[in-house]
């Protein structure tokens, strides 16, 4: 099952990977780790990513795709794999289709209202010392203001505060909505209604995975 999951910040892509992953043993896999990953082992192909980067330039995306190609035949992506962070672009959607050991089941598009998204990303809460993150709602810290795993002091992200959120997800909807064009035209797209809880969304993602 290769699976890319598609959806603003906020809409819980996450969490719902979370999930999958753990029933499906299958990995997410992040390009951008796989990048600084390579180029914190100095490989052969992280030396050039560095390159790229150092000099500032956008790391080509045959790069990234050889990276990609790489990665998904090691041994714990014999049952698929979730993409995270790839393809953001229509000639990365390209060149991920026309490698064979690439292609994509489906494309699951979370979609959740903007006011949701913007409840739930301005009660996020993030540690500054750890990263981990937390919710004023569904799940705070302990102790208020105080880090559970670190003791370090848990605030807002300033791209949390409502105005850069309302900017993240104008930026968004602009990158994304010529991929979820591009998908749908290929009958891969499937929208998953991202409005209710957790427990709300997994089994219409359930419903999908086995469809
Ligand atoms: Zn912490």
């Amino acid at each position: 099952m290769r699976l890319i999951f598609l959806g603003s910040p906020g809409v819980g892509k996450g969490t719902f990977a979370k999930e999958v992953m753990a029933k499906k043993q299958i990995p997410q896999i992040s390009t951008g780790d796989l990048l600084r990953n390579a180029m914190k082992l100095q490989t052969p192909l992280g030396i050039k990513i560095e390159g790229y980067m150092k000099t500032g330039e956008l790391v080509p995306d045959e790069l990234v795709l050889e990276i990609l190609s790489e990665r998904i035949h090691q041994e714990d992506c014999q049952n698929g794999f979730i993409l995270d962070g790839f393809p953001r672009t229509i000639p990365q959607a390209e060149s991920l289709e026309q490698k064979p050991d690439l292609a994509v089941d489906k494309v699951l598009k979370f979609n959740a209202e903007k006011e949701v998204i913007i409840r739930r990303l301005s009660n996020r809460r993030v540690c500054q010392n750890c990263g981990a993150t937390y919710h004023l709602i569904n799940f705070p810290p302990k102790v208020s203001g105080v880090c559970d795993v670190c003791g370090g002091t848990v605030g807002q992200r300033d791209d949390d505060k409502p105005e850069a959120i309302e900017r993240r997800l104008v930026e968004y909807h602009q990158k994304t909505a010529p991929l979820v064009n591009f998908y749908q035209q290929r009958g891969l797209l499937v929208v998953v209604n991202a409005n209710g809880e957790k427990h709300e969304t997994m089994p219409q993602v359930w419903d999908v995975l086995e469809s």
